[in-house]
């Protein structure tokens, strides 16, 4: 196992299809009093893969007459490749289940789970889907999702949580003070942990290293999600980015730069392509090939939420219309439909 930071430790949970399932970091801090940081997947052959990281971890510990103890688990967000294996890893490793109010209800039971996160496909996604052909793609498109959490992912939810914690708070863990970090935006209750002395960032999905984070409706907020970017650009001696997702990030400064001026370039990149197809519009689906005119079906999908998102803004800052007909929805630019 990797000793990414002096008594931090990165078990890589090994992924499957790729995009569906994706490999996932779970962080361990041992010690008298330590932790971990997110579950990754509930299925059996994973979470016996993470028990037997533990235990050759514990065994190397105790030889060497440390203390090994981990006692709590926090998640950094409540999404499934996070989440999942949270039930099985306290019944195995008899640790405390430690959940944020807001995580807390989200994954309560199934039924708060798909409140929060299965989202109206048309307002939300932007596609008409009327009549039955609609109707029996909703449903598909819906058993698939069910039957992926379920059988690749094996949720499990949390009714009861061993301690509730507030969203800006402090922990303890092996006596030195860590920071809990309220950071929405690419889920609304992900929060991030902070060691300012070591300048360490248990950041979760927020700054991942070589791919951009998922935003998408209806529990992504890009306004938010850049709020937060910032707040951790600006936390004071930040030296070290532990992602939930790939490489340990060295240059954090450089890595959140580049995070955000990538954001700013999508939405004016979405703002021109709309502009320059004039009094004609676009659709939806245009907008994404335009934006990504190499890039496969599947990657197109994972692009739909954020492209949804940076299009509502736009809405909502007037900078574009939308005009919805019997079978499509088409973009304009308020510039360019003036004199209509
Ligand atoms: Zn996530």
């Amino acid at each position: 196992m990797k000793e990414v930071y002096p008594g931090i430790f990165l078990v890589k949970e090994v992924g499957r299809f790729k995009t569906i399932k994706p490999p996932v970091n779970i962080y361990l801090i041992p010690g008298r009093n330590g932790i971990i940081f997110d579950a990754g997947y509930g299925d059996k052959k994973t979470i016996q893969k993470v028990i037997n990281k533990i235990n050759a971890l514990k065994t190397t510990y105790t030889n060497k007459g440390r203390d090994f103890n981990i006692s709590r688990i926090l998640i950094s967000h409540c999404h499934p490749d996070h989440f999942s294996g949270l039930k099985r890893l306290r019944r195995h490793l008899k640790v405390r289940i430690i959940l944020t109010e807001d995580q807390a209800k989200l994954i309560k039971n199934k039924k708060k789970y798909h409140e929060a996160f299965d989202g109206d496909s048309y307002k939300d996604y932007l596609i008409i889907k009327k009549g039955m052909r609609g109707k029996i793609r909703s449903l598909f498109e819906l058993l698939l999702s069910h039957f992926i959490y379920r059988m690749v992912y094996r949720m499990t939810f949390i009714t009861h949580v061993d301690e509730l914690i507030d969203n800006e708070t402090h922990i303890f863990i092996n006596g030195i003070k860590w920071e809990v970090i309220a950071s929405p935006g690419h889920s609304s209750d992900h929060i991030s942990l902070y060691n300012q002395e070591i300048g360490v960032l248990l950041s979760g999905d927020n700054v991942l290293p070589s791919i951009t984070t998922w935003l998408g409706p209806p529990n992504s907020d890009i306004r938010a999600y850049i709020e937060s970017i910032e707040r951790i650009q600006n936390l004071p001696n930040l030296n070290i980015i532990l992602p939930a997702h790939g490489k340990i990030i060295l240059n954090p400064q450089e890595r959140i730069k580049e995070i955000l001026d990538h954001r700013k370039e999508r939405t004016v990149q979405t703002l021109k392509i709309i502009k320059e197809q004039g009094d004609q519009g676009l659709s939806p689906g245009d907008i994404i090939k335009a934006l990504y005119p190499d890039a496969n079906k599947v990657l197109r999908e994972f692009a739909r939420g954020w492209v949804c998102l940076t299009l509502k803004s736009l809405e909502e800052q007037n900078k574009i219309i939308r005009k919805e007909e019997k079978n499509h929805i088409r973009f304009y630019s308020v510039a360019t439909n003036q004199g209509l």
